[in-house]
């Protein structure tokens, strides 16, 4: 043991991971009446993908309102305010030495090594992206290649655009996102590239962030070829038939600076693997029984890490039970049993002609209207008629976008309620040129525009 090494500590759960999987994990842990909850995150704060995620669609089920995600995240952490749960951030999980009755963690930070040791575990480390190289897309190497998350997080935190003219390569949810958010920066957006059939996405993302802003896509198609030498030039796309293989002849030349690959998600599991748990050997999630314990006894997993999941809102549902279920097996008591159903219903795919996805609540009901009964149909309550109707007549979305800070930071704001659809994108223009001083708290006013219609208050969606 070095000077830096110190050992030990003893818990009754730590939780590996701050984002909304590990935040719930702590308080449910706590709320079941753990007293020594440790949780620990390797970034400077808690929340996870959350952070960089500033869209809205967050929260209606858990919190019953329209949040983005560094409002969930915030809400989430402000939970475990007063509980007693330690968080160590800026604190890297390096393994776990799984033993009969306790656990060995170590952990490194700025303070150094330190091995802490805890009855229980709950792993709830998120998920990474899918690569080029792990789909191996034929062409030359030059720069301009990104992943969606580490272009959502150049544009939304580090402030940095990518690039001026962009093909998507994949069109889930992350992609689709990623594709709308580009272009109300400025970019052109040239097209959205799927393998499959269908869209892989919700309904209501091929609508709000592609069909708003005209952004083509080409289903059942690929890229077959990169090219460019030091700075991409352009991408090749070919159709792929029923094999899924190219089509000699249908290539076409996109020209373009930036591919943006948005083609999968992985559970990330380096530290479960140090601790020996069983892993799924083709999607790499952590397996567990129905009680979320993995092969070894009195370690639990949750969230991305054990399988990729659409919604936070079940994410925090689950990771609530694996905290719950971690003190259960301290006790020798019966644990709860996760119901795998419990996941969002929204329609995926192409969304039907003349249909709207309602999207005031994950039942996500396709609502359409019977122009012979002059009545809207498919809606499960009342509030779908009205957002179908709204939709069809002067369609609104909520502002989300950020501002910068005095001291160089991005703060993520959004506007304090829907706005016109069309207009959306001249009050983006607008927000990008305020400058704000910090400190600002979460809901604060940090500026007022006008969307034709009435005044729109623009307000942070941090605190930073
Ligand atoms: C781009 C994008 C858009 C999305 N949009 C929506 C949406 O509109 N609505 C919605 O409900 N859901 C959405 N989701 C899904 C939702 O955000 C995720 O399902 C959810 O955040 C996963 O939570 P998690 O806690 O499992 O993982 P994460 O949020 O990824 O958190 C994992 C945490 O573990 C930490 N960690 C990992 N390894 C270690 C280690 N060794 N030591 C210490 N810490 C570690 C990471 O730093 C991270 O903070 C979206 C996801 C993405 C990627
Ligand atoms: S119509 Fe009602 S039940 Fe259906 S998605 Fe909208 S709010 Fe939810």
């Amino acid at each position: 043991m070095n000077r830096s090494e110190t050992s030990t500590t003893q818990y009754d759960v730590l939780v590996v991971g701050a984002g909304p999987g590990g935040l719930a994990a702590a308080k449910g842990a706590r709320e079941a009446g753990a007293e020594r909850v440790l949780l620990v995150e390797r970034d400077s704060r808690a929340g996870g993908i959350l952070n960089q995620c500033i869209h809205d669609g967050f929260g209606i089920v858990r919190y019953r309102q329209q949040l983005t995600g560094p409002e969930y995240a915030l809400k989430a952490e402000a939970e475990l305010a007063d509980m007693g749960i330690e968080l160590l951030t800026g604190c890297h999980v390096l393994r776990i030495d799984a033993q009969e009755h306790v656990h060995v963690v170590t952990v490194v930070s700025a303070d150094g090594l330190k091995h802490i040791e805890t009855g229980t575990v709950i792993l709830a480390t998120g998920c990474r992206e899918r690569t080029r190289g792990a789909i191996a897309i034929p062409g030359s190497r030059p720069a301009g290649v990104f992943t969606a998350g580490v272009t959502q997080n150049l544009v939304n935190v580090r402030n940095v655009m990518p690039g001026k003219r962009v093909v998507i390569f994949g069109s889930g949810d992350v992609g689709m996102i990623m594709a709308r958010r580009l272009t109300l920066e400025g970019a052109h957006v040239e097209a959205v590239v799927e393998i499959f059939p269908q869209p892989a996405g919700l309904s209501r993302n091929v609508s709000q962030c592609l069909y708003d802003y005209d952004i083509p896509i080409f289903c059942s198609h690929t890229i077959s070829n990169i090219i460019g030498k030091k700075r991409l030039e352009a991408v090749e796309i070919s159709a792929l038939d029923q094999d899924m293989q190219p089509v000699s002849g249908t290539e076409r030349l996109i020209e373009c600076d930036t591919l943006v690959l948005s083609v999968g998600l992985i559970p990330e599991n380096e530290v479960a693997q140090t601790a020996g748990v069983a892993l799924d050997a083709k999607t790499n999630g952590v397996i567990t029984d129905e009680h979320l314990q993995t092969s070894i006894c009195g370690i639990f997993a949750c969230g991305n890490a054990r399988r990729i999941m659409d919604l936070a809102d079940f994410v925090s549902e689950q990771g609530e039970m694996a905290g719950r279920n971690a003190v259960a097996y301290l006790r020798g008591a019966e644990m709860d049993t996760w119901d795998e159903a419990r996941t969002s219903s929204m329609a995926k795919g192409f969304p039907e002609e003349g249909v709207v996805t309602c999207t005031l609540c994950p039942t996500g009901c396709q609502v359409r209207f019977n122009e012979e009964t002059g009545e809207y149909e498919g809606n499960k309550c009342k509030r779908g008629a009205q957002f179908a109707e709204q939709e069809r007549t002067a369609p609104k979305r909520i502002l989300t976008t950020t501002v910068k800070l005095a001291d160089g930071r991005l703060l993520p704001v959004r506007s304090a309620f829907p706005v016109s659809k069309q207009k959306l994108p001249q009050l983006v223009r607008q927000t990008s040129e305020i400058t704000v001083s910090p400190p600002v708290k979460c809901g604060e006013t940090v500026t007022t525009l006008q969307d034709g219609e009435r005044e729109v208050a623009v307000v942070a969606a941090a605190e930073m």
